[in-house]
């Protein structure tokens, strides 16, 4: 094995092995997503260096971040924000799933009925994933507008992908929770936020922050009750877990994170 800093660290190593066989495998036909700059992490650059030598010598090797939040992470899994969840069955709900439509990449996880093995309904519970401090919760919340869906795709197509602010507003009424180093759990498209969130708020693992919804979907205007599914991300840092990895990496680091591997 080539990544030898990376196996200091027993979690990452397991995700250095799991991408390297994943682009070994990967024929050359395949065009693998393509995350922008801020939303490339570091380890992506050393993981796909053909050479097997210089991993740790390459000029664009730097000290990997998320190292020691998974190793603290790890240890204590992640509660499934659903009662009863497992990992979306498509690829395409995962982190990292190519968005063409936008020029970018989805972020988060997608818990729907039907492919996340839980029940999942207008207001079903939404739960925290982690102990932490809530930094945000929209209990000011308003609904998005049909001329706000027509100006937010008006402005993604003209700049050929939607900026932050845009992405904001399509995740709709959220709640914020954050765990220390870095790590920032969301939870988008909520249809109520529960009693007592607020920001400032100390959650369990396990606690209910809302209701599931689809609230900042463009489907909320255009084909109401269509979109009704929590979307909930794991951030560390500017961005989020499994940023450029394959499917397959993916999965495998969430599946540890909730302990299900
Ligand atoms: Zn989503």
């Amino acid at each position: 094995m080539t990544a030898t800093r990376l196996d200091r660290r027993g979690f990452l190593s397991l995700a250095a092995r799991l991408s390297a066989m994943a682009l070994v495998g990967c024929g050359s036909s395949e065009v693998a997503p393509t995350p922008t700059p801020t939303q490339e992490l570091i380890l992506v650059p050393q993981l796909r260096t053909a050479t097997p030598a210089p991993v740790v010598a390459t000029p664009t090797a730097t000290p990997d971040p998320r190292s020691p939040v998974l190793d603290r992470l790890i240890p204590r899994p992640f509660t499934w924000p659903v009662e009863g969840g497992c990992l979306p069955q498509s690829d395409a709900l995962l982190p990292n799933a190519p968005r063409t439509y936008r020029n970018g990449v989805h972020e988060g996880l997608d818990f729907y009925a039907g492919s996340s093995c839980a029940f999942i309904q207008f207001g079903t519970p939404v739960l925290a994933m982690y102990p932490g401090n809530v930094v945000r919760a929209d209990l000011d919340y308003r609904d998005i507008t049909a001329q706000q869906v027509r100006e937010l795709a008006a402005l993604t197509a003209q700049q050929g992908y939607s900026d932050a602010a845009t992405l904001d507003t399509y995740r709709g009424r959220q709640v914020w929770v954050d765990h220390g180093g870095g790590v920032v759990t969301r939870y988008c498209h909520l249809s109520s936020i529960s009693t007592g969130i607020r920001v400032g708020a100390q959650v369990r693992s396990g606690q209910q922050l809302g209701g599931v919804g689809e609230s900042g979907t463009p489907e909320f205007i255009t084909a109401p009750g269509t979109e009704m599914h929590l979307h909930a991300e794991v951030r560390i840092g500017d961005s989020f877990l499994g940023a450029g990895l394959d499917p397959a990496v993916v999965r495998s680091l969430y599946l540890q994170l909730f302990g299900a591997a």
